[in-house]
């Protein structure tokens, strides 16, 4: 590992000004991906900036939502109270992610910048355009299991790892940041890219940018929500398809949605095409394939991975069904 400076930010303000006065700084949350790629040599930042003695608060909204400081740690957020009754799909997929003593140390921002897990960006012998720019990328011709079927490109194919970005792709978060320039918000939506040619610029944040919360906006019916993960084993693995959704039903048809996937792009993957077919539809088993249909109508496949696509309209059917028997109707 190449050897670097160490300090820790009071506040916001400081911490902007620390990363600015060195071009190759990274802010560190839990450290639990960034240093891993730090001993893998993939990350080689000059200093470290600690932002964990931030934001560690989750405060109810005026709206009725929340909002989350940066440096909440993932254990933390899952057992909120306003979380488990208001949005349990958020404490569901946070807790399918990773152990125990990760989710322990994981903060809530660090989780949403956490980089892929192709084996092929953690090989420095392979080819890989995201670690090496125009290098190319082993991953097309060769083991691709858990790679993407929606929203890949040319230059990668990877797929974004984390569980509890796709509740907040859900659930419509919006994420503040500030930088040198002043505070934003960003969409939870805008705030990951798909590849295209640049697959090394996997968000919307500025070098000098450091996360400060997310907010979750009041939605009434997501006390009604899910977060199925499909894996290869029960436990500590990623998602090869994760289906997030929160549902109201009245008279029989589908009131109100939000649905997105884990596991099958560059981003958490919101499902707008589905939502459209699902929005005033009968809430049936058929409607719901209809909507699976339609999301992954432009999904492909690579060598080992093209059972994802039915894999993935079969958890959406199944997460929906579920929500519609456990108290989808109103
Ligand atoms: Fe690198 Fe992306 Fe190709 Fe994986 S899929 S080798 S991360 S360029």
């Amino acid at each position: 590992m190449k050897n670097f400076t160490y300090s820790r930010a009071e506040n916001a303000e400081a911490a902007v000004s620390l990363i600015s006065q060195n071009g190759h700084a990274k802010f560190l949350g839990g450290g639990t991906n960034l240093v891993d790629l730090m001993r893998e040599n993939i990350e080689q930042p000059d200093a470290l900036v600690d932002v964990t003695q931030l934001s560690n608060e989750i405060v109810e909204t005026a709206d009725g939502g929340i909002k989350i400081g940066a440096a909440v740690k993932n254990t933390a957020l899952a057992n909120n109270k306003l979380v488990r009754e208001r949005f349990p799909v958020l404490t569901q997929a946070i807790l399918f992610g990773a152990s125990g003593q990760i989710r322990n140390m994981a903060t809530v921002g660090g989780n949403l910048l956490q980089r892929t897990r192709c084996y092929y960006f953690y090989d420095d012998a392979a080819r890989c355009n995201k670690r090496e720019p125009n290098s190319g990328c082993d991953a097309l011709e060769g083991f691709n299991r858990i790679h993407a079927i929606l929203g890949a490109s040319d230059s990668c194919i990877a797929t974004h790892p984390s569980d509890m970005c796709v509740a907040l792709a859900a659930l419509d978060a919006k994420i503040f940041v500030v930088g040198k320039t002043g505070e934003r918000e960003i969409a939870f939506d805008d705030f990951h890219h798909l590849p295209g040619n640049t697959p090394h610029l996997e968000t919307d944040l500025q070098p000098d940018e450091l996360i400060t919360s997310i907010e979750i906006p009041a939605l009434d019916f997501a006390k009604n929500s899910l977060y199925r993960k499909v894996r290869d084993r029960a436990s500590y693995t990623f998602a090869l398809v994760s289906v997030a959704a929160a549902l109201e039903i009245e008279n029989n048809s589908v009131k109100n949605v939000r649905l997105a996937l884990g596991g099958v792009a560059h981003k958490p993957w919101r499902a707008f095409a589905a939502e459209k077919v699902l929005t005033g539809a009968e809430a049936t088993a058929e409607t719901f394939r209809r909507a699976a249909e339609e999301e992954l109508k432009d999904a492909k496949g690579f060598a080992h991975n093209s059972f994802k696509i039915e894999l993935a309209k079969r958890t959406i059917v199944g997460v929906l069904n579920e929500l519609t028997e456990t108290g989808g109707a109103r």
